[in-house]
């Protein structure tokens, strides 16, 4: 079927290169949009075009935001000096949503992941590294929550030595701490797979 208008035509192929969606998807949104009022197209088309130039990476944390430092980091109610590591926004946002976290961040944009040639030089360690330092003494935790698999886990593994000798070169106090991952609410340690179990017994509580 290729006798669309062009216009159409682009916008089916547009959705299509996004993930998860295909040809029939892709067709069935653009013909949606076809059919809406225009002032509505038009919203979408300026959320578009407003998604990158009016987004910019807080110059504390690197979360996104629409000023040069997040909410987060302007938040005075918040402890500064807890900061919880995560590979990536969307991280951020649910550790948020637990409402359970009342420090700051830093977000990587990444993981380390030696089969595709990605080292600590490539995610934004070198920035925690130097945020580290500028706070100073003041610091008291960072949480290293990166994803429980295996890039997540060299990542962490790989920040604990740098923080720790971090701490010693320059005599900070701040404690490194992991997520405790472990068996998932309603889950049956029959069906756990290995790593799961294994942090499970390693971050066992006392009951
Ligand atoms: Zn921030």
């Amino acid at each position: 079927m290729n006798n669309l208008p062009q216009p159409l035509q682009e916008l089916i192929d547009q959705f299509e290169a996004l993930p998860g969606i295909g040809r029939k998807t892709a067709k069935r949104l653009a013909f949606y949009l076809l059919n809406i009022p225009q002032d509505r197209l038009n919203r979408f088309a300026q959320a578009l075009r407003d998604l990158k130039s009016k987004t910019n990476k807080c110059k504390i944390c690197f979360n996104l935001t629409e000023e040069e430092i997040c909410s987060i980091c302007q938040d005075s109610q918040r402890n500064q000096n807890q900061i919880c590591v995560v590979e990536e926004v969307l991280d951020l946002l649910v550790v948020e949503q637990t409402r359970n976290y009342n420090g700051v961040y830093h977000i990587l944009y990444g993981r380390i992941d030696p089969l595709n040639s990605l080292g600590p030089e490539d995610i934004l360690i070198p920035q925690l590294v130097k945020r580290i330092i500028k706070q100073g003494s003041k610091l008291e935790e960072i949480i290293l929550a990166t994803n429980p698999n295996m890039e997540g886990e060299t990542t962490a593994m790989y920040l604990r030595n740098k923080l720790n000798k971090l701490k010693k070169s320059k005599n900070l106090k701040f404690k490194v701490t992991r997520l405790a991952y472990g068996l998932p609410m309603g889950a049956s340690i029959e069906y756990a797979d290995y790593g799961t179990l294994t942090r499970a017994l390693e971050n066992r509580d006392s009951f």
